[in-house]
């Protein structure tokens, strides 16, 4: 089980105050904290282990390929992917996505094609497609969410046609929690010859994530969301479908060999990334992906779960309290309203208390749209807090319910 104060030692940041309170820190969908065995990854990588990878016929450059390597088989574990030639080191998962929509609708989307995404998703897993579509003509349909919070699988069902040529979804949403049962609507998907890729952003760091059990064909995350460095993050794509896809940028790593008359690209994964890649970065998300393993994806999910559950408990307990979402499965994230408090007036009187929510639409307008409202305040929860700190939430709804 977890020992959560022994884990919070891990965490430096954890102990500071904020306007003289203690911090609590439920703001864990935007960015986790980073324990010091990530911090120092860095730090040892600058002081002892940095060199440019993969050109390099020197003891460091070829040390740092090693290290960099290693993390990118650390990644292929993690998730459970089957080569680390499916691996893909990119700054995020935005811009795996954008990879993706890019390089996928340049190999297999014309006019008249269908993508399909849903109704809940990060405007990282819609706008990409809309660029895409304007260049290539492609239409995108669009899952609808029911008042629950869950996606409609039989409108999915109908969606699906002869056109549709991908799905692309959120494992979790960022905004109401929600599990979406991603396996049937891969099994689905597949039944009809059609790829599926998953917006893991809030997954990864919550639950276990098989690639090749769930079916996958893309799936991407970030590492800054599961207590790893910013600006790293991975595209994992099925092998097949990769080898069928152009570069997305050009430049150094990802050539064979560049003439003017002809440039040919270089083998899996290198061809997707352009540039001095962040090698740092991928060698503290694999620090990262260590610290997690070491806890136990299992012990992490339940634990979770069983702040989330109370969460949902204390909350409920709050006159004219309104939790957004209401799915059946759920993971580390909790939107509400209370009464006609604007969200941003609920977060600035809370950050007063020294407790961090994000207010607003959270980067999912359209599904702000269908629920009718204008945003959420939304605490989301890491394995490093406790009942305690969601206790203090609670109170502090109160306290600024009374100043209303
Ligand atoms: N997808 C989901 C579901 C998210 O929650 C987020 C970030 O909040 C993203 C995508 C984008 O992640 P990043 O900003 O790390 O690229």
């Amino acid at each position: 089980m977890i020992d959560v104060e022994k884990i919070r030692r891990d965490f430096p940041i954890l102990g500071r105050e904020v306007y003289g309170k203690p911090l609590v820190y439920f703001d864990n969908a935007a960015t986790t904290q980073k324990p010091q065995c990530v911090i120092d990854a860095i730090s040892e990588a600058y002081c002892n282990e940095n060199a440019n990878v993969h050109r390099g016929i020197h003891f460091l450059s070829q040390h740092a390929t090693d290290l960099m390597e290693s993390a990118r088989d650390k990644v292929r574990q993690f998730i459970g992917a089957g080569s680390t030639e499916e691996i893909i080191f990119t700054r995020g998962t935005t811009e795996s996505i954008n990879l993706l929509a890019s390089s996928f609708s340049s190999a297999f989307l014309k006019e008249g094609d269908e993508v399909i995404i849903s109704g809940m998703e990060h405007h990282s897993n819609i706008v990409p497609w809309q660029i895409q579509s304007e260049r290539y003509g492609f239409r995108i349909k669009v899952i609808p969410v029911l008042d629950n919070g869950e996606l409609d699988l039989e409108a999915f069902k109908a969606l699906v046609s002869d056109k549709t040529r991908l799905v692309s979804i959120t494992h979790v949403s960022n905004v109401l929690g929600t599990v979406n049962p991603v396996s049937e609507i891969i099994s689905l998907a597949h039944s009809h010859g059609i790829p599926v890729a998953v917006d893991g952003a809030q997954s990864v760091p919550h639950i276990k994530v098989n690639v090749q059990e769930l079916g996958a064909d893309f799936y991407a995350f970030s590492g800054h969301k599961i207590y790893g460095p910013t600006g790293i993050g991975v595209l994992y794509g099925r092998k097949e479908l990769l080898e069928q896809m152009p570069p997305y940028q050009g430049g150094g790593e990802m050539i064979k060999r560049v003439t003017f008359e002809k440039t040919t690209y270089n083998e899996l994964p290198y061809k997707f990334e352009a540039g001095t890649p962040d090698y740092v970065g991928s060698i503290a998300l694999a620090k990262a992906l260590d610290y997690v393993q070491g806890i136990g994806m299992d012990n992490i999910a339940a634990y979770e779960s069983e702040l989330c559950s109370y969460a949902i408990e204390r909350l409920n307990g709050i006159p004219d309290m309104r939790i957004i979402g209401n799915a059946e499965h759920r993971s580390a994230v909790v939107s509400f309203l209370v009464g006609n408090i604007y969200p941003s007036d609920m977060g600035t009187l809370l950050d007063r208390l020294g407790i961090a929510v994000r207010t607003g639409h959270h980067c999912a307008e359209p599904l702000m749209d269908r629920l009718g409202i204008p945003g959420t305040v939304r605490a989301s929860f890491a394995f490093y807090n406790t009942k305690h700190e969601i206790d203090s939430l609670a109170e502090g709804i109160e306290r600024v319910k009374q100043m209303f």
